[in-house]
């Protein structure tokens, strides 16, 4: 037994901590055309079988009764708005009804970190739900998933894990939903949460170990329900480069964006051409956050955008931030109060 499932018997009275388990697909579970096969894997599209991933890792059932959950499996790029909001539901059902203790995500790495902050903002519940994935397909000499999967349903077990948000584990190491990116396209520790690092381990000796804990509102303390939602609405990214001019802005308009995140260089620079562009789509009632290409480091709220109505994206990657905009437009289109969500969250 583990010393946290130790501990967690002696909270829960004697009863073995519940952890759902939810397979949405990715490299965890998918099967290369051989053991060196670990760069091209997804484009042989074959997949362990239903219950595979777990069978091959009898020591679960050491830390906590898993159940595994049917859910669609897929590459993690394809993953569409509806999936979030059946997750959030699935969730939200298997803490009430199946009263799991805690529920793990597998997730492919790709999107991975978007799927995270969606439930880290939507979820209301308090139960630990831990996204995991891995970087070396399931077939692979010195495959990760086996291992990230164990360390995921400790850290979803763990007592020290309720009331800390939706957290990443990959690698041993547990992140934030808030804060974690990917930041490698093959490492195995590609998760990293830049300027503002892990919140713990889920250590070689068994132990899942906090020594920070995420201070920005997250699950239940949110002001986002997506209860009876089934899309969201319309945010574009849109990435500065020498010379970009506002052909992408525009046609972002055109499809009905209602929210555009401005991936500008630097510390937040659009090209002329663009700001011309994003001035046009302001004016015209488009939400616009002005985000960063640079991958760490604020991007703020400057006079000059606070003039032309536009909010910065403090740390957020601008992926995230179109996950974050996306759910302010669900409760406002004043940039002020969007402003303010960004500071918040
Ligand atoms: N390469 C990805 C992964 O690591 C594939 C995906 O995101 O589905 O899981």
């Amino acid at each position: 037994m583990f010393p946290d499932a130790q501990r967690y018997l002696e909270v829960t009275e004697f009863r073995r901590p519940r952890v759902a388990l939810i397979f949405t697909g990715g490299t965890i579970d998918s099967v290369g055309t051989d053991r060196l096969d670990l760069a091209w894997y997804i484009e042989a599209g074959k997949r362990l079988d239903d219950h595979e991933l777990v069978n091959a890792v009898p020591e679960l059932q050491g830390i906590a009764d898993v159940t595994e959950v049917p859910f669609r499996r897929l590459p993690s790029q394809s993953i569409k708005d509806r999936d979030l909001f059946d997750l959030v539901e699935l969730i939200h059902r298997l803490v009430d009804e199946d009263k799991m203790d805690g529920v793990v995500i597998t997730h492919g790495t790709n999107t991975l970190e978007e799927t995270a902050l969606f439930l880290h903002l939507t979820v209301k519940r308090d139960r630990p739900v831990v996204v995991v994935g891995a970087m070396r397909p399931a077939s692979a000499i010195s495959a990760d998933g086996y291992l990230n999967l164990l360390n995921a349903v400790r850290v979803a077990a763990s007592p020290a894990a309720v009331g800390k948000g939706v957290l990443t584990v990959l690698n041993d190491t547990i992140h934030s939903a808030r804060d974690v990116t990917k930041t490698a396209t093959y490492r195995v520790d590609t998760f990293q949460g830049r300027d503002l690092g892990p919140l713990g381990y889920a250590d070689n000796d068994g132990r899942v170990l906090f020594y920070h804990q995420p201070v920005r509102p997250h699950t239940t303390a949110t002001e986002f329900d997506v209860t009876g939602l089934h899309a969201l609405p319309r945010v574009d990214v849109v990435v500065s480069y020498l010379g970009a001019d506002g052909v992408m802005i525009d046609a972002a308009v055109g499809a009905g964006a209602k929210g555009i995140i401005s991936a500008g260089t630097g510390a937040g620079r659009p090209t002329p051409a663009e700001d011309a562009a994003l001035d046009k789509a302001s004016a015209a009632g488009v939400a616009i956050i002005q985000g960063t290409r640079v991958g760490s480091g604020r991007t703020v709220q400057s006079p000059g955008l606070k003039k032309k109505g536009w909010a910065g994206a403090d740390n957020l990657q601008p992926w995230k931030a179109r996950i974050l905009l996306a759910l302010a437009l669900t409760k406002t289109s004043d940039i002020t109060e969007i402003q303010r969500i960004f500071d918040t969250y």
